[in-house]
C-alpha cells in the first residue's frame, strides 16, 4: 500500500506529501485508523520515551496557526509550552517530533480549513507548506474534494501533493473480492451468494458504491438473515421490505472523528516523553528535566496531566519535598514510573533535617564537571541530591567548587533547564543562553575545602550534640553585630569577591546562605569547633569565649572583638603588594596574552574574568 511505501521513505529535503480525498463516507478515517493500528505508538520503560512513528492530528476547530501546533502536541501526547509564542510551539513540535521518531503526519479533514476566513485559509495553508518543507517526514492530509480544491490554490503545495482519489466502487473484480472478503468474516451458519453478479448489482444499487454504506448494508442483511433463521445472505435478503437502509449522516456519524486512543477518558494524562530520573537525582530537577522537553514549567505539566480545566494546582512540592501523597502520585502515573521511584527522589527521605538543606533552590551550585560527564555518558545534565545539602559547596569527585555563577557572563540565578535541537535536556545559564560547562577553563582545586565541608557534613548528618554545636555556631557567626553586619564579617576573614553579605533569617543560617558564603562560614566553624583537625587556629581566645558565652544562653550584650581585627574588616581590602602581586599575574597569564586584539566589549570582557579569576584565586 501507498502509506508504507512513504512510511519507510529515507529523509530528504523534499518529502513526498500524499493527499486522499473522497466523499464522505468513502473510508478515509477507515484507511487511516487501519494504518494507526499498525503502527501504534510504543512507550519504553527504560528511556521514557515514546516511538510514534505515525501521527494523527485533528483538525483545530478554527484553522489558526497555533491551534494546528496544539492540536499537533495533543496528538503526541505531549504537554504544550509555556506562553504563548508561535515560534515555541513551533520549535516544541519540531524537537519532539524528531525525538519520537515520527516518520508520518497525518492530518484529517483537512477541508475544514474552509471554515476559517480567507485570510486564516491563508496562513493555514503556510503551516501545511512549513509543515511538509521543515518536518523531513512525509505529510498525508485527508478530506473531501473541497480539500484537494483548497490545497491546489497554492501552487507549491499542488506540486508537493500526489493526490489519491478514493474513489466510489464499481461493478468490477475489486468489488468482488470485497463482498467475498466480508462473507467470510460474517457469523452465517450458511454459504452466502455474495458472489453473484446479481447481488453486486443489487449492491451497488443501495448505496451507490461508497464503502461505508457497503459495510452498513452488509451488516444489516446479516443480522436480519441470523434473526430470521436463514443463516444466509441471498439475492432475496436485499428485498425485504423492513429493511432500514443506512442512512449517509448514519455513516457519517459511524465514520466518526479520528482518535487515536478509543479508551475511556483517563483521569491521568500519560505524557510521550517522560525522563527516567536518576538514582541520585533531585526531585524538582527531575520535574523541571521532564518539563524542559515541552519548554514547559512542571506546574503546567502538572495541569496539562490532571487535564488542563482543573482548577489551580495548590503548590504540590516545596523544596523538594512533596506536600502529599498525591503530588507524586500524579507524577509516577503520569510518566509511568512506580510510585516508590518518585518518591525516593525527595530529600524528605535522606534521613537529615529539613535544615541541613539550602532552602533557596538559587543557592544551591552545580558541579560544571559533573554536567560535564553528563553530556559525555549521552544523558540529560541533571542536579545531583547531595548538591541540596548545606555542605555542599565543593563536588567530591572533581574538587572543584559547585557554581550558582555563569562561568560567561558571570550573573547569578537559577541556571534553567531546556531542550537542545537534539532533544537532550541542558542546564543554560538564563542571562546569556551558554550551556553550563567547565569547559572554557580550569576550575581551582578545593580539595583543603572538601575536608572541612564533608567534616562538617558528618557531623550534620549525624543526631547529637556535635551537630548541635554546627548549629549554635553558625547562629553565633552571622548574630548582627550593633553596626548591622553579621559577626563572621567582622573577624578579619577573607571575605567571598563582590558580594555583600546576605541576609539571613531564623535558626539556621547556612540553609538561606550562597555556596561562598557558606564555605566560609563552615570553615570559621570548623576552626571554633574542631580546633584539633585544624593547623592554623584562626581565632583569638576572645573569640572563643565570645561563643562560648554564646552556647550558654541569649547573651544580651556583644562581646568586643579586638581592635586589630576589627580595623580589618571594615574595609576588608587586601595589602597594597597583593594587589600588585596580581596585577603582575593577570598581565603575565597566558589569559592575557591571548587577549582579544580589538578594544571594545570583547576584550574588556575578557580583562574583566581575568581580574575575577585571580581575586578568587587567592
Ligand atoms: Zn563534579
Ligand atoms: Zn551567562
Amino acid at each position: 500500500m501507498r502509506l508504507e511505501d512513504l512510511l519507510s521513505y529515507p529523509p530528504r529535503d523534499r518529502m513526498p506529501c500524499l493527499l486522499l480525498y473522497g466523499d464522505t463516507g468513502m473510508g478515509k478515517t477507515k484507511v487511516i485508523r487501519k494504518f494507526l493500528l499498525d503502527h501504534e505508538p510504543i512507550f519504553d520503560r527504560g528511556t521514557g520515551v515514546t516511538s510514534m512513528p505515525v501521527v494523527a492530528m485533528q483538525m483545530p476547530a478554527e484553522p489558526v496557526e497555533r491551534d494546528v501546533y496544539g492540536e499537533l502536541l495533543n496528538a503526541m501526547s505531549a504537554s504544550g509550552p509555556s506562553g504563548d509564542a508561535t515560534f515555541r510551539l513551533k520549535t516544541t513540535c519540531l524537537t519532539l517530533m524528531r525525538r519520537m521518531g515520527v516518520r508520518m503526519l497525518i492530518i484529517d479533514e483537512i477541508h475544514t480549513m474552509l471554515t476559517g476566513t480567507y485570510r486564516q485559509q491563508r496562513v493555514f495553508l503556510n503551516v501545511i507548506r512549513f509543515l511538509a518543507n521543515d518536518l523531513k517526514v512525509p505529510l498525508i492530509c485527508a478530506g473531501t474534494d473541497l480539500a484537494r480544491q483548497a490545497l491546489l490554490t497554492d501552487p507549491q503545495l499542488a506540486e508537493r501533493f500526489e493526490a489519491f482519489h478514493l474513489k466510489l466502487w464499481s461493478n468490477t473484480q475489486q468489488l468482488a473480492q470485497l463482498l467475498a472478503s466480508l462473507g467470510s468474516i460474517l457469523p452465517l451458519r450458511e454459504q452466502s451468494q455474495l458472489g453473484t453478479a446479481a447481488v453486486r448489482r443489487k449492491v451497488l444499487e443501495m448505496t451507490d458504491g461508497v464503502t461505508v454504506r457497503i459495510f452498513r448494508l452488509i451488516e444489516t442483511v446479516a443480522v436480519e438473515a441470523v434473526r430470521s433463521g436463514k443463516e444466509a445472505i441471498t439475492l432475496e435478503s436485499f428485498d425485504n421490505g423492513s429493511l432500514v437502509l443506512p442512512l449517509v449522516a448514519m455513516a457519517r456519524l459511524s465514520e466518526g472523528r479520528l482518535q487515536r486512543h478509543a479508551s475511556p477518558v483517563r483521569p491521568v494524562r500519560l505524557l510521550a516523553i517522560a525522563p527516567r530520573p536518576f538514582e541520585d537525582e533531585l526531585l524538582n530537577c527531575w520535574r523541571w528535566r521532564v518539563a524542559s522537553h515541552y519548554s514547559s514549567s512542571p506546574r503546567q505539566v502538572e495541569s496539562w496531566v490532571c487535564g488542563a480545566s482543573g482548577a489551580s494546582n495548590p503548590h504540590l512540592f516545596s523544596n523538594d519535598i512533596p506536600t502529599g501523597q498525591s503530588a507524586t502520585r500524579l507524577w509516577a502515573l503520569a510518566c509511568r514510573l512506580k510510585q516508590a521511584d518518585v518518591e525516593r527522589l525527595s530529600l524528605q527521605n535522606t534521613g537529615r533535617s529539613r535544615a541541613s538543606f539550602v532552602s533557596d533552590p538559587a543557592h544551591r551550585g552545580v558541579c560544571p564537571s559533573c554536567l560535564d560527564e553528563n553530556v559525555e555518558e549521552g544523558r540529560d545534565h541533571y542536579c545531583r541530591r547531595c548538591w541540596a545539602c548545606v555542605e555542599a559547596v565543593v563536588c567530591p569527585r572533581h574538587k572543584i567548587g559547585l557554581e550558582i555563577k555563569c562561568a560567561v557572563c558571570f550573573r547569578t540565578g537559577l541556571f534553567q533547564f531546556r531542550s537542545t535541537p537534539a532533544g537532550v535536556a541542558r542546564l543554560f545559564c538564563r542571562h546569556c543562553d551558554v550551556v553550563v560547562s567547565a569547559r572554557k577553563f580550569q576550575r581551582r582545586d578545593q580539595t583543603a575545602l572538601l575536608q572541612v565541608a564533608s567534616l562538617i557534613g558528618e557531623a550534620i548528618g549525624k543526631v547529637g550534640s556535635e551537630r548541635e554545636r554546627i548549629e549554635t555556631a553558625s547562629r553565633f557567626f552571622w548574630s548582627l553585630r550593633p553596626e548591622g553586619m553579621p559577626y563572621i564579617t567582622t573577624l578579619g576573614l577573607p571575605l567571598p569577591y563582590g558580594q555583600r553579605p546576605p541576609p539571613t533569617a531564623g535558626n539556621a543560617p547556612l540553609t538561606s546562605l550562597p555556596p561562598a558564603w557558606r564555605a566560609l562560614t563552615m570553615t570559621a566553624i570548623a576552626d571554633l569547633i574542631f580546633e584539633d583537625t585544624c593547623k592554623t587556629a584562626r581565632f583569638s581566645a576572645s573569640v572563643r569565649e565570645a561563643f562560648r558565652q554564646f552556647e550558654r544562653g541569649p547573651v544580651p550584650e556583644y562581646h568586643q572583638v579586638s581592635l586589630r581585627t576589627r580595623a580589618a574588616s571594615v574595609l576588608n581590602l587586601r595589602a597594597e603588594s597583593e594587589y600588585r602581586q596580581l596585577a603582575r599575574g593577570i598581565v603575565e597569564s597566558e589569559g592575557w596574552k591571548s587577549l582579544p586584539s580589538k578594544t571594545g566589549r570583547a576584550s574588556s570582557r575578557a580583562i574583566g574574568k581575568l581580574m575575577l579569576r585571580a581575586l578568587n584565586d587567592e
